[in-house]
């Protein structure tokens, strides 16, 4: 078994896997925050830890995966100041914070199905997790990591040596960054732990605690929930890459400042997504959600096998064209395993030892992903063999190869027909007709293709409500 490398975040190193009980591994994964439907760039985030963990069970690991889910109202911006975003949602919506958070989750596991996306062992919410959260700020007040103000209960930074560790910016540096409309905190760095319930307002999300009501800070949801399900340490924490400065930094210092030990021994990031080259966002109008995706009548995994081409901690631009050819890729890929025999007993070791040297190599899916389609291509072997191997990386690759595999299309009779006229039309070199004929196919639900074994047909995008597999 080759020996799986992971990049460490916290070492900044490439760090051989060693799982803390052998032979399992805990995963804690930073999951939605629901109030409003998951962009792809926040899929993106979720399609890498599922890699992850994918990677993690082909190499024998028994995995316990916690992905929360941020169901309390926070404010929209990091540094403790902004609006609350659920009561920006209810104001929205007309609905109740608990219906609305209701609603998103559910998006969201209709999302995570589509993709393919293993469940998490379990889905911790914030809102049900209050009393350890009031607990972990207690064992933060006792260890005198604490402060209060007029609108809160805040961590001091200053008072943890190593805080930045993970960032790799000093407090100071942090600080020349952060915003400077600090309230009455005492340092720019400094985060909530508790807020008090402000005057006035229908939060709906309140609850008592030991300094009076309100609601929990963003971070210590995580390393509550966290240490609750997987106990500290734990094996590997993931996130989207903008965490590590601020959530994760801050989740790390409120762990060891509670617990006096740490929280997790590796941290592993994915990098964006990006749109035409620049940032999503809702002002730009390029903030696009699995549904528009799907509008356009592309299969959702191809959006799983667009982020497969890349490495998680390199950004990716998406754009239309980009996920058309992996659409192609793709439907091309399921339409020459039809053709295949079923799977053997036995698999081709040769590309398995690659395709697992490269996943095994810091999750190195697109080189896995070509390994694939060399096996493919690679006439030597019989197509029981490949069906083996494929079945066997799909346990990662997650594109359903099982459901295409020696399944034939049914073709009717009339597309059969168009077909053999196109044959004959192609030999005798009237490329006119069969364009033509090429559409008349496509009118019927079917693409041509021409390959140098002759016309290989595939559907178009079939898809169907709630056919994809995963939880
Ligand atoms: P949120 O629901 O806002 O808490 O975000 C869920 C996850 O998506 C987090 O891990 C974020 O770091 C991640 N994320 C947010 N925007 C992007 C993006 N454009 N590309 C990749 N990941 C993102
Ligand atoms: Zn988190």
């Amino acid at each position: 078994m080759s020996d799986l490398q992971l990049y460490n975040t916290l070492s900044r190193e490439l760090e051989s896997f060693k799982p803390i009980t052998p032979g399992k591994a805990g995963v804690y994964s930073c999951g939605p925050t629901v109030y409003g439907f998951a962009h792809i760039g926040n899929l993106r985030s979720f399609l890498f830890a599922d890699v992850l963990r994918r990677v993690l069970e082909v190499n024998g690991l028994d995995v316990k995966q916690i992905m929360n889910i941020t169901d309390v109202g926070h404010l929209t911006d990091d540094a403790d100041a902004g609006e609350d975003k659920m009561l920006v949602a209810m104001r929205r919506e007309g609905r109740s914070a608990y219906e609305i958070a209701e609603f998103y989750t559910e998006q969201f596991f209709n999302d995570a199905a589509e993709l393919n996306l293993k469940p998490a062992h379990e889905f911790p919410r914030a809102t049900k997790h209050i009393d350890e959260q009031i607990k972990m700020i207690q064992d933060l007040e006792k260890n005198r990591y604490t402060y209060t103000t007029s609108d809160g209960v805040y961590f001091d930074t200053s008072k943890l040596e190593s805080y930045g560790k993970l960032s790799g910016q000093s407090a100071d540096e942090k600080q020349a960054g952060a915003r400077v409309d600090m309230g009455e905190k005492r340092s720019a760095t400094d985060f909530a732990l508790w807020k008090f319930a402000p005057k006035g307002v229908n939060r709906e999300m309140n609850w008592e605690s030991p300094w009076g009501d309100g609601f929990p800070g963003w971070h210590i949801e995580c390393s509550a929930m966290s240490v609750k399900y997987l106990d500290a340490p734990f094996d590997i924490h993931t996130g989207g890459a903008d965490h590590i400065a601020v959530h994760h930094e801050n989740e790390l210092a409120q762990t060891e400042g509670a617990l006096g030990k740490r929280q997790a021994n590796i941290w592993m990031h994915g990098e964006f997504l990006m749109v035409d080259g620049g940032k999503m966002s809702k002002s730009l109008g390029n903030l696009y959600t699995l549904q528009e995706i799907k509008d356009k009548g592309l299969h959702p995994l191809s959006f799983r096998y667009l982020n497969l081409g890349s490495h998680y901690r390199s950004k990716l631009n998406f754009t239309w064209g980009s996920i058309e050819g992996a659409e192609n890729a793709l439907r091309k890929l399921w339409g020459i395993m039809r053709n295949w025999d079923k799977a053997g007993s036995e698999g081709v070791t040769k590309y398995e030892e690659r395709m697992l040297g490269a996943l095994n190599q810091d999750l190195n899916t697109a080189k896995a992903l070509a390994e694939l389609w060399k096996m493919v291509d690679d006439d030597s072997i019989s197509t029981d063999k490949k069906a083996k191997t494929a079945l066997w990386l799909d346990e990662v690759l997650g594109l359903s190869f099982n459901e295409y595999i020696a399944t034939p299309l049914n073709i009717p009779s009339e597309v059969q027909d168009l077909l053999d006229k196109r044959e004959e039309a192609r030999a005798n070199k009237d490329f006119e007709a069969s364009d033509r004929i090429r559409d008349e196919i496509s009118e019927l639900g079917f693409v041509v293709e021409d390959t140098p074994k002759g016309q290989l047909l595939s559907e178009i995008p079939p898809y169907q409500e709630g056919k994809q597999g995963g939880q």
